[in-house]
């Protein structure tokens, strides 16, 4: 495709399903429609084009201060949320993403190990590294620390970066900021865990919630947007899910889902089928390691639950 000029490359920061605003690479920012009738990527999305995704757009001739998008470049990944009728289709959620930081908490609210690891396994399928802040720890007693210890070597020895925070004592900001320096971070984890306050320290006081992203701002439009991104620092950007409680788990076939516990993935040519869903098969090298501690338990029993179905997965 050649082109002209005028055009320009940026990402979408911000999709409402009818019009986009981009950023071009010196940081400004434009409303964008998509020109003529683009041929979705990926047929099986509903959108064609979501936050994160690099685009090359120009000045429409005649369009006030709107750009046309003529090109959306190949992705590098992306997040998908199953539909809730059950075709096969999902709806982009974000697009080309760096990584993710789930933000939990032990105490207030408390975050379940099912929930980190559901999202977990997502995130594995999508094929994005992630990181667990456990925040809040200034709430915590001694005893309560030793037990969060523990908690993070679990999810260490699983194969995941884990640091405890708080916004009160300021405890590991710097390595929080050092970690999404110049990164695209999906950003993760119950409301009240404290994901805008740890944006809001690192990004020097700017409000994640209250950011214009645009000063052509929906002017009374209601629109519903899937995800939004925010540039706390130059070139620094998180993208928030408000009203996404759980990533959708891509088809998985109950044999693979091992696949996605990385801690399990380092053993699963020693079982005796090769289709072995390490539950109740003889000769299973995953349940002998849960039997010898090598797998938390934990861990385990949230491998059974999302084997059993006893969550969104069809
Ligand atoms: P979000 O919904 O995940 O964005 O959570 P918020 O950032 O809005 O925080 C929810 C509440 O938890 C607010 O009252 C914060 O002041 C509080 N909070 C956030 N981080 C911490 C922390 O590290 N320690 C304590 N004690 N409270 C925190
Ligand atoms: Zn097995």
């Amino acid at each position: 495709k050649i082109q002209n000029d005028l055009s320009m490359t940026g990402m979408v920061v911000k999709s409402t399903g009818s019009w986009y605003i981009v950023r071009d690479e010196a940081g400004t920012l434009h409303r964008a429609r998509l020109r003529g009738k683009f041929k979705l990527q990926n047929k099986a999305t509903t959108n064609p084009l979501a936050v994160g995704d690099r685009v090359q757009f120009e000045a429409e001739i005649g369009g006030e201060d709107t750009v046309a998008i003529t090109h959306i470049e190949q992705r590098d990944n992306y997040i998908l949320r199953k539909s809730v009728h059950k075709t096969a289709q999902g709806h982009i959620i974000a697009a080309n993403i760096g990584q993710a930081l789930l933000v939990a908490s032990l105490v207030l609210p408390r975050t379940s190990f099912g929930f980190i690891d559901r999202f977990l396994v997502s995130a594995e399928s999508f094929r994005i590294p992630t990181y667990i802040a456990f925040n809040k720890v200034d709430l915590l007693d001694t005893d309560d620390r030793a037990y969060l210890d523990d908690v993070m070597k679990m999810y260490e020895s699983a194969g995941y970066k884990c640091l405890p925070t708080s916004t009160v004592t300021g405890e590991n900001i710097d390595t929080l900021h050092e970690i999404l320096h110049h990164k695209k971070t999906l950003l993760s984890g119950h409301s009240g865990v404290g994901k805008s306050s740890l944006i809001n320290q690192i990004g020097n006081g700017l409000d994640l919630r209250t950011q214009e992203i645009s000063t052509f701002a929906n002017k009374g439009v209601h629109t519903t947007t899937f995800a939004e991104m925010f540039e706390f620092e130059p070139d620094s950007f998180v993208i928030d899910t408000p009203g996404i409680k759980e990533l959708g788990i891509m088809d998985i076939e109950n044999e693979e889902l091992a696949h996605f516990f990385p801690e399990m993935r380092a053993m699963l040519g020693q079982c005796r089928f090769y289709n072995c869903t390490h539950v109740h098969e003889p000769n299973c090298a995953v349940s002998a390691a849960v039997k010898a501690g090598q797998i938390s338990l934990t861990r385990y029993e949230s491998y059974l639950s999302i084997l059993s179905g006893d969550d969104n997965r069809k």
